[in-house]
């Protein structure tokens, strides 16, 4: 008899958005289809821009010519794109040789994939509220998990203490849920820990092209001894809409060993094992986010968003709710006013108001008493939302 793997046993009901499903679809069907306003989901609602469509087209006609056609690309990446990679990072003064940088599917994929990277006894420290896949990919690994809460008074950015024991630290910056992020100074007390304990930090970087306080890192790399104990897990899908198109990367330094195993080459011997890379086709259309033209168009989409997130932020200070985030991250954090809880408040914005959140306790039991709002919904909609909102709380 086969012996399937009983750590799926342990995982909880990925309920958060199952329950948030319903719940708006009861609401609708008893409301005579009354429409919704969404700032839930943390998909984006704006095309992929022109210049990666281009690009898109012209690696179609590629494969359609027999001098131009691809087969097999390089399971790590094709030249072109990680070249293109390390030059962004090049860019904000990060030196990165493209072959640390690995092209993926995304980083759900490879925040999944990279754990084969580490023993099973290493146990993972989850700082919370956090990305709901971080727990789950672990708990089917088997692994143990150190849950780190943080909450309003270290303004959601927990560092390390003496306590913190862990192999495996997941930092996410700019951050899903909360949108908080390191600075330079918090983030280094991270680094010191890991080098000297020889843990080594996952750092989810998938919201990095949010940041637009020139004093955040963007990258981990950004501080110094980050190279001997940082592996950095980005993705296109906020950053160009890649969402269903599916691209990102990640950067392994040669410098990081363990126990005398070099953590570039593994990864190299694990790709080119269990993939055959991603297609020459989006490899082409994800390198033309970096070209100057690219980086503009891209930058323009994230620009709707930000007005989006302004439109929240400035109906939560007119309010005087406490927030984070909205500024350098696509997600603003607020408290639930009137002491409710996070579907309390859900339901009540449904209810009064047809606007559908995300509430705070699905990112794990700190996150009780919070809500997040998504700003990749349509314009028009969230203007509306923040007006409802004032209306709504100032009464
Ligand atoms: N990491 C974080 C923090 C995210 O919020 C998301 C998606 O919402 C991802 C990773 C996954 O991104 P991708 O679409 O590249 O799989």
């Amino acid at each position: 008899m086969l012996k399937p793997n009983h750590n799926y046993e342990n995982l909880k009901d990925s309920y958060l958005f199952y329950r948030i499903a319903q719940k708006t679809r009861a609401y609708v069907e008893s409301h005579d289809g009354a429409y919704l306003y969404r700032l839930g989901i943390g998909d984006v609602s704006l095309p992929l821009c022109d210049e990666v469509i281009k690009a898109l087209h012209e690696a179609v006609d590629d494969q359609a010519k027999k001098e131009t056609f691809h087969g097999y690309m390089p399971e790590c990446g094709a030249h072109f794109f990680r070249t293109a990679v390390a030059s962004y990072y090049q860019h904000r003064g990060v030196k990165i040789d493209p072959e640390e940088v690995f092209v993926s599917s995304g980083a759900s994929d490879e925040l999944g994939d990279i754990l084969d990277l580490f023993d099973k006894s290493d146990d993972a420290l989850i700082p919370e509220p956090a990305y709901p896949a971080y727990v789950d990919a672990n708990v089917m690994a088997g692994r143990k998990i150190v849950h780190l809460a943080s909450g309003k008074d270290n303004g959601f950015l927990p560092v390390p203490d003496d306590g913190v024991k862990a192999q495996i630290l997941y930092i996410c910056s700019p951050n899903n849920p909360t949108g908080a992020v390191f600075t330079k100074e918090k983030l280094k007390k991270w680094v010191d820990y890991a080098n000297a304990t020889g843990a080594v930090i996952l750092f989810d970087a998938a919201y990095e092209a949010f940041i637009e306080d020139d004093s955040l890192p963007h990258s981990i790399f950004e501080i110094e001894g980050a190279r001997t104990c940082a592996i950095e897990i980005c993705s296109l899908s906020k950053t160009a809409g890649f969402t269903g198109t599916r691209c990102g990367y990640t950067v392994i330094p040669k410098e990081l060993e363990r126990e005398g195993m070099n953590l570039n080459a593994m990864w190299v011997r694990n790709r080119t094992t269990k993939t055959n890379g991603v297609s020459y086709i989006l490899q082409k259309g994800a390198a033309a986010v970096f070209t100057e033209e690219g980086q503009k168009q891209i930058r323009a989409n994230i620009a709707v968003y930000k007005r989006n997130a302004k439109y929240l932020t400035d109906a939560l200070d007119k309010l005087g709710i406490w927030y984070c985030g909205g500024k350098n991250a696509p997600y603003i954090w607020m408290k639930c006013p009137r002491g409710m809880s996070s579907w309390e408040f859900f339901d009540f914005l449904l209810e009064k108001a047809q606007i559908v959140g995300t509430p705070g306790e699905g990112f794990g039991s700190c996150g009780e008493g919070y809500f997040r709002f998504s700003t990749f919904g349509s314009p028009e909609d969230t203007k509306i939302a923040a007006e409802k909102l004032i209306e709504l709380l100032s009464e």
